[in-house]
């Protein structure tokens, strides 16, 4: 605790900058689900004061309440919603990460979740990875997986696991992207860049779709693709869990496996990893690999925009097929507060003919995904999804648009509860390529 406390002390938080305006709060999704002021962010900040002050345990129970300081400062989503409503410029994610890298260090029992984690996910081995999609398509075709989610024999699998498995199998694919796509993909028509790919380790299985579907636009817009023959995850679970240096050496060789590329530029599609990758030469800031590398990641909707405008005749081709629908647009976190994407994918939607845009309230507040969030934190997770179902259902509409796999999962799993599984999750990438397809 008092290693905690200096630790917290010296990271330099500037806590004492909060004005105490309140404007953070209605942008908070556990301030709004939960109703307690200390799971806002000015009450996190709060007890963050305290905790260095030493006028608060780590344990203690907050007052009126049954939950800890612990648990308030844990369940922040780091959805970098108060980043972005927050008039003083607080940077409270970085704070909220340094806090919970500290319980890290004071804490080997989280330690010991993240390395559990990592043996039943193991994101950070791609062969481990793949041996054990495969294993769960065999689950999931021989119904092992159904087993596992309705009937009495759930109860043997804690419901962390259950959950997880329950996650991983609404996605589990035939085969990866890379496994078609790695190489040298072709521009159609005349090249105007030269675009390496980042195909993510979960997107890589789970969204090959999604990564197919952006290399054919890439090419279709006169981008040439190069695509590494293999990829390791990003590093942004590492770093939340505050495992830096094995995430500043996956940064390092996702660096290196671009180097020799030439490319002018490197796509990223989920919006969790553009982030992390974006960050990396604020992380590494002498590592002349990432240096020369790291500023070459952009998000995929900012590179197909660019293609755009140097041929904006291709913007009236995109034409919805089977009649006109009506969708809406989920802004994903970390594209809309940690990347400050949002008119772009709703521009380049609105380029679809025979689509009709239907504004989505709340759009830009956390759906409940979180990286890991839904699996340590369910309940809360839970509750969080159901908002964003409800008022993504009030839309009426039978297409919602998200630029991150992660917020898919969840919308869909969110969906599928409420039994509307017939509301299709795209990607926008995947929407123009299903536009372009019948051209
Ligand atoms: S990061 Fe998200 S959940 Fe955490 S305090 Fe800020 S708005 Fe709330
Ligand atoms: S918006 Fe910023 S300054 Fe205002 S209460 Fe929240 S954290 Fe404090």
């Amino acid at each position: 605790m008092n290693e905690l406390r200096k630790n917290l002390g010296e990271a330099n938080l500037e806590l004492d900058r909060c004005m105490s305006c309140g404007l953070c709060l209605d942008d908070c999704p556990t301030y709004t689900t939960t109703g307690r002021s200390t799971s806002s962010p000015r009450g996190r900040m709060r007890l963050m004061m305290n905790l260095i002050k030493g006028t608060i345990d780590i344990n203690d129970k907050v007052p009126y309440t049954n939950v800890s300081v612990r648990h308030e400062l844990e369940t922040c989503l780091g959805c970098l919603g108060c980043n972005t409503s927050c008039p003083a410029d607080i940077q409270h994610t970085d704070m909220f990460e340094c806090l919970k890298m500290m319980f890290f260090k004071n804490n080997p029992q989280y330690k010991e979740q993240l390395k559990a984690f990592l043996k039943e996910m193991p994101i950070d081995n791609p062969k481990k990875f793949r041996t054990l999609m495969i294993l769960l398509f065999v689950a999931k075709r021989t119904g092992a997986i159904w087993i596992t989610q309705n009937t009495p024999l759930k109860y043997l699998l804690p419901s962390t696991k259950r959950n997880m498995v329950k996650l991983l199998a609404k996605k589990i694919p035939y085969r990866p992207s890379s496994r078609v796509l790695s190489g040298f993909n072709p521009a159609i028509g005349k090249k105007k860049m030269r675009v390496g790919v980042f195909l993510g380790c979960i997107n890589d299985h789970m969204f090959a779709e999604v990564n197919i579907a952006m290399v054919r636009v890439l090419q279709r817009l006169g981008a040439e693709v190069l695509v590494p023959k293999t990829e390791a995850c990003c590093g942004a679970i590492h770093q939340h869990m505050g495992e830096r240096e094995i995430s500043s050496k996956m940064a390092i060789e996702n660096c290196e496996r671009f180097l020799d590329m030439g490319v002018d530029t490197i796509a990223v599609n989920a919006a969790g990893c553009g982030l992390r990758v974006k960050a990396y030469t604020r992380a590494l800031p002498h590592h002349p690999v990432i240096q020369k590398i790291g500023p070459k990641f952009k998000d995929i909707h900012e590179i197909i925009w660019e293609l755009l405008e140097m041929n904006p005749a291709l913007k009236n081709q995109w034409i919805w097929p089977g009649g006109k629908e009506r969708y809406t647009y989920h802004d994903a976190c970390h594209l809309v507060h940690g990347q400050g994407i949002s008119d772009i994918p709703r521009k380049l939607l609105q380029c679809i003919q025979g689509l009709e845009y239907i504004s989505l309230k709340e759009s830009t507040m956390c759906c409940g995904s979180a990286g890991t969030y839904n699996i340590f934190h369910p309940e809360l997770a839970q509750k969080i999804q159901s908002k964003k179902i409800m008022n993504i259902l009030d839309t009426k509409a039978s297409i919602v648009a998200v630029g991150n796999s992660g917020c898919s999962l969840q919308i869909l799993s969110g969906l599928k509860e409420k039994g509307k599984s017939n509301v299709k999750c795209y990607h926008p990438v995947e929407m123009i390529d299903i536009s372009w397809r019948k051209v």
